[in-house]
């Protein structure tokens, strides 16, 4: 049987070097904030066996991470309906670009890119008068915690810097892309991508995905399992920017990183990993974090390949 408490004291010993060499975000002038220099990781087997090392129960901000959730939670309230408003494609541009959006009259490349999650969030608030409170509550139950919150002040530092997303969000307001206000899209997205958890919350929230769909625990069937099948086919494509290419090349697993540092990686049908690490490479997923899962699907010859 695979030693993966071994594997991950490896794993820690491997990434130190890393760890003073990647850049935290600092356009959110809260994350700027953040030790560097820090690194978690922790595995949720499906059977309930769970694994950890170094900074693994220390909260963190999801950030992009959090788009899958809201993704998630659409396509499990809407199904195929959500495919109207926004495509699968890689973008082959910066998470934030507002370029294609233009050429394609409104309709995001995918829902991992700013513009597609501002889309999911608008599908939500359309559904509901808080749409933010609704993802918090998904993430509650998909981690079986009830003490997952927000972070207001970083909710709040983001807000005031928001004007890529607001420039975003009016232009698919404007191609009728977006139902509700600006206002209330942006408000809602600042809030979700707030929300914090520790490595170990995390893999455990994302084991539903690496579960065909279903919580291991509760057996609620959030996503049937071809549904669960194409999002993690969208993370393998879309989850990691700009590098989903390189990352599926190096790592081999369905992810989804977020500005904060973590990545959520899942090895279908057995477990999820989450990795925190908050010095990003150039392509803004965390460094050691990538070099983490590299090793992790090494060493422990786990992959989707
Ligand atoms: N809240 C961040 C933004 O919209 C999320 C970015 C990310 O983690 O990729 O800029």
């Amino acid at each position: 049987m695979t030693d993966y408490a071994a594997i991950l004291e490896t794993i820690y010993a491997d990434v130190q070097p890393l760890l003073v060499q990647g850049k935290v975000a600092s356009y959110i002038p809260q994350l700027s904030e953040v030790d560097a220099a820090q690194f978690g990781m922790a595995v949720y087997c499906l059977d309930g066996r769970t694994y950890s090392v170094g900074a693994a129960g220390q909260k963190f901000s999801l950030q992009s991470v959090t788009k899958l959730f809201s993704l998630a939670l659409a396509f499990s309230l809407e199904g195929d309906a959500i495919w109207s408003r926004v495509g699968r494609e890689p973008s082959g541009s910066a998470f934030n670009s507002l370029v294609q959006l233009e050429y394609e009259q409104g309709k995001p490349r995918n829902p991992f890119i700013n513009a597609g999650a501002l889309v999911m969030t608008d599908i939500l608030s359309s559904r509901s008068t808080a749409s933010d409170t609704a993802i918090l509550q998904f993430a509650r139950e998909i981690c079986d915690r009830q003490d997952i919150e927000f972070d207001l002040a970083v909710a709040q530092s983001e807000h005031g810097t928001a004007h890529r997303n607001y420039a975003i969000a009016h232009l698919m307001k404007d191609f009728g892309n977006l139902h509700n206000s600006v206002e209330t899209v942006i408000d809602s997205y600042c809030r979700q991508c707030s929300i914090t958890m520790t490595c170990t919350e995390l893999a455990k929230a994302g084991s539903f995905l690496a579960n065909h769909g279903t919580i291991p625990w509760s057996e609620r069937q959030v996503l049937d399992a071809s549904s669960s099948k194409r999002l993690n086919a969208l993370m393998l494509t879309c989850g990691t920017y700009d590098a989903a290419g390189e990352f599926a090349y190096r790592v081999g697993l369905p992810a989804k990183s977020g500005v904060g540092g973590g990545i959520l990686a899942l090895v279908p049908g057995e477990m999820a990993i989450a990795v925190w690490s908050p010095g990003l490479d150039e392509t803004g997923n965390s460094l050691a974090g990538t070099y983490a899962l590299e090793r992790f699907t090494s060493l422990t010859v786990r992959s989707i390949f």
